[in-house]
């Protein structure tokens, strides 16, 4: 039976790149060393609902076409409309990801990325105060204290804590787990909290509040530290700072928890200061545990083409960037924008009702293998292939890691580079006027 070996797992963003495939007669019929999550997403291409066919809405119902009238007419919509919205974009491969930046430079549209929901505070924080990081090798290999803060990867990453961090063995870890100290912060007591040798249970919101006290603590400022900060005793603030001190290469890998609570990206920004003070002790770490295969790409691509890695406009003719001006939302909610095309991506299910209810209004075109609650509202519907399992392409990893993935089955659907190019040059040719 042919089995592809070292084959990655395209969902989320430890890009697992162990991945056994036996693929017999163009059809996946066994997948290795994944985890649940991997596993469903890999034999989900045979099993999931796809989109079948290209579609355009005609008296409000989607009808059936072809690759070239849907991409005509998608492009007609983009060439007529005075600023678009462009969406989504990280789960797919960084070669589309650069043909989106440039169909969007073209039409002098806005770009952004799922990142802006979810980790997308977290650069703005790396701009102010930089980025004290590590590769997941490092991790794996030295930190003998994992933090968790604000993310509970036995969900979200089921195999982050085996293969790279609590559980897994490195160099300087040799007996895994039992080298290595875990704590978990969070407002909950999650699945990955249960595992911690200490849980520490903070309010809702206030975050900033306790790294402010952990920075008071390690920079021998106790007497400043109340009695109680976000809810948890001075005497375990201070036993915390202290573990933290006495370790030998400290990793706090926060999620949403911290990038999405109250104070947004100042938390990240807080985080990256506290980092700086243990560095004064000890080696320290921070990274934030990215959700979709490659959103860290979309932010490398565009960085490196636009100089920005998210919430870009091109409306004035050159790439301005300005989040809270300039987000996916901002436009959507203020009702700026009079065309979208999405790409790999759900707004119609994740954006709020007031950026939905815009998003129903305009001409939207859609790129995905699946269909979502988004498809209900586009007007124009263009399936894809799955990248990383139908098509080859390049991600990076969390901790900013090119890895290259590859084509594990053939498909009659066109890549989502494919579908851009061929935007591009249609786009093109109607400004033309041919
Ligand atoms: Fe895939 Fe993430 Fe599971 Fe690894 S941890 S197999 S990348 S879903």
């Amino acid at each position: 039976m042919p089995i592809i070996k070292d084959a990655v797992c395209s969902l989320c963003g430890c890009l697992c790149d162990d991945i056994s495939v036996t693929v017999e007669d163009n059809k996946i019929t066994g997948v290795r060393n994944a985890c649940i999550l991997g596993h469903s997403k890999t034999v989900g291409v045979q099993t999931h609902d796809r989109i079948k066919t290209p579609m355009i809405r005609k008296d409000g119902e989607l009808v059936e076409v072809t690759y070239e009238e849907a991409i005509d007419t998608a492009a007609r919509i983009l060439a007529n409309s005075r600023r678009t919205l462009s969406y989504g974009w990280c789960s797919t491969s960084c070669e589309a990801i650069s043909k989106a930046i440039q169909l969007a430079e073209e039409t002098g549209s806005v770009i952004d990325s799922t990142a802006n929901v979810c980790h997308g505070p977290s650069a703005l924080a790396t701009q102010e105060k930089g980025n004290p990081g590590a590769t997941l090798g490092e991790i794996k290999n030295r930190s003998d204290l994992i933090i968790f803060w604000g993310c509970n990867p036995i969900h979200a990453h089921p195999r982050h804590m085996t293969r790279y961090s609590s559980f897994s063995r490195g160099f300087f870890t040799p007996n895994g787990r039992k080298d290595r100290k875990m704590v978990v912060i969070d407002v909950r007591k999650t699945d990955t909290a249960k595992r911690a040798d200490k849980y520490i249970e903070i309010e809702q919101g206030s975050d900033l509040l306790l790294v402010t006290a952990l920075r008071s603590a390690i920079n021998g400022h106790e007497t400043a530290i109340p009695k109680n900060v976000a809810g948890v005793s001075k005497t375990e603030i201070l036993e915390l700072a202290e573990l933290m001190k006495n370790s030998s290469f400290v990793s706090i890998l926060f999620g949403m928890g911290i990038t999405q609570s109250r104070s947004k990206y100042k938390n990240g920004d807080a985080v990256s200061s506290l980092i700086s003070d243990l560095t004064q002790h000890t080696k320290a770490i921070m990274m934030g545990m990215r959700g979709h295969y490659n959103v860290s790409g979309f932010g490398e691509v565009a960085t490196w083409e636009t100089g920005y890695p998210m919430a870009i406009d091109f409306s004035k003719g050159y790439p301005y960037y300005n989040p809270g001006e300039t987000g996916a939302n901002d436009v959507l909610v203020r009702e700026e924008v009079d065309a979208a095309i999405v790409g790999a991506a759900d707004p119609g299910a994740h954006f709020p009702q007031k950026a939905v209810r815009h998003l129903a209004r305009i001409p939207l075109i859609q790129i995905d293998p699946y269909p979502n609650p988004t498809t209900e509202l586009a007007d124009v519907v263009i399936p894809a292939a799955v990248v990383g399992i139908e098509a080859e392409g390049t991600a990076y990893r969390m901790d900013a890691i090119p890895i290259r993935m590859k084509k594990l089955i053939d498909t009659r659907f066109k890549t989502d580079e494919e579908i851009l190019k061929d935007l591009i040059a249609k786009v093109r040719e109607l400004k033309r006027g041919e």
